[in-house]
């Protein structure tokens, strides 16, 4: 409806409408696609396009248009018409699309084949996705892991995290995950194969959770919150420590950033914080996609999705994932085909 640049968005931020007219076909001479979408993904960088154009987030991602045009976002879908040679009727395909039934892409440079139909096609909104991918190049690449070594993730039941502990134990690491509720640290531990697990809510004394946890340290902490958790972390880190800075989402809502207090500790632990936009390493996505696909035909790697049922839906599950309504890759279903 509108920018909002602090507070939790609602539902009602949202519009749903519907149009008189579709058009299933590309115009005469456009090199564009139109898509008939399946899946949308809901994901936490949203949040920052919601932000005014003048917002410090709109540096990284460019302000929605409110009011007029249907949010842009993440999603699988399914070619319905072509003006372009990458794509053919019938492909089907992940990334940018509009949150409608049907869309018209008139530049599909943000959409990706899909090689891979044997497995859910839900699965390019998350563990075969942008998120899938991001967790890869954030740990496995960014991070250089090595057997052995002592992992922390946070938001780590989410559609990234369950993935970054499940890449760290198959490097071997001691991984630990925190999440927001105890039916969540029942999954990291049972579900995903983390070592240990914490309720993070549940905790007055991060630092005191950490030690418990990292009586030697952390070398690899991959980062989805920020703030609190990040000053808590940051003293618990060991000599030459890493830290994928992938997402600080109890950041988002907030009118500008909290401070962070412990920042010296960068420089007395030789720490590495790697900055990353999944978007600026798509060119690994091949490499990306054979390695967890096998992965996934092994069973070595498992992947939990929330699906909501419908547009009308998307509001709320997009909303969800700020007070962790969501359990695992909060996806939902427009169609099926
Ligand atoms: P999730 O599926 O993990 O959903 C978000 C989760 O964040 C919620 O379920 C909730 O889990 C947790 N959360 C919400 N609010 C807070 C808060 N105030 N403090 C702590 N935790 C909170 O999301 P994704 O896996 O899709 O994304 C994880 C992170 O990765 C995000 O920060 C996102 O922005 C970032 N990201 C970055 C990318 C990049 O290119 N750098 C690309 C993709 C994602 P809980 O119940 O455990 O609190």
């Amino acid at each position: 409806r509108d920018y909002i640049n602090s507070g939790v968005p609602k539902e009602t931020d949202m519009i749903l409408s519907t149009c008189s007219t579709i058009r299933l076909k590309v115009p005469e001479g456009s090199r564009g696609v139109v898509l008939k979408n399946l899946y949308l993904s809901c994901d936490p960088y949203m949040r920052g396009r919601m932000r005014s154009p003048h917002s410090f987030t709109s540096r990284h991602v460019p302000s929605f248009t409110p009011a007029s045009q249907p949010i842009v976002g993440y999603g699988v879908a399914k070619v319905l018409d072509s003006g372009n040679p990458n794509f053919k009727v019938g492909d089907y395909v992940w990334g940018l699309t509009e949150w409608a039934d049907y869309a018209l892409i008139h530049e599909p440079n943000s959409l990706f084949k899909i090689k891979y139909t044997d497995v859910p096609l839900s699965y390019y909104a998350g563990v075969l996705g942008m998120p899938g991918i991001t967790a890869y190049v954030g740990f496995n690449e960014l991070c250089s892991p090595k057997a052995g070594e002592r992992v922390f993730v946070s938001a780590a039941s989410g559609a990234v995290g369950q993935l970054v502990g499940q890449f760290a134990k198959l490097m071997s690491c001691y991984v630990v995950g925190t999440a927001g509720s105890n039916q969540k640290v029942d999954l990291l531990k049972n579900k995903f194969g983390y070592d240990e697990a914490f309720n993070y809510k549940e905790e007055h004394d991060l630092d005191a959770a950490l030690k418990r946890y990292f009586p030697q340290g952390i070398d690899i902490y991959f980062e989805n919150v920020g703030g609190k958790m990040l000053d808590a972390v940051l003293p618990n880190m060991r000599m030459n420590g890493r830290i994928s800075a992938c997402g600080m989402i109890s950041q988002y809502n907030l009118e500008k950033p909290e401070g962070v207090h412990n920042l010296m500790e960068i420089i007395i632990k030789r720490i590495h914080i790697f900055g990353f936009v999944v978007s600026d390493h798509y060119h690994l996505y091949p490499k990306f996609l054979e390695l967890t696909k096998q992965y996934i035909k092994e069973g070595k790697i498992t992947y939990v999705e929330d699906v909501a049922q419908g547009l009308e839906s998307a509001p709320a599950a997009l909303v969800g994932l700020f007070s962790g309504r969501n359990i695992g890759k909060q996806v939902v279903v427009v169609a099926h085909e």
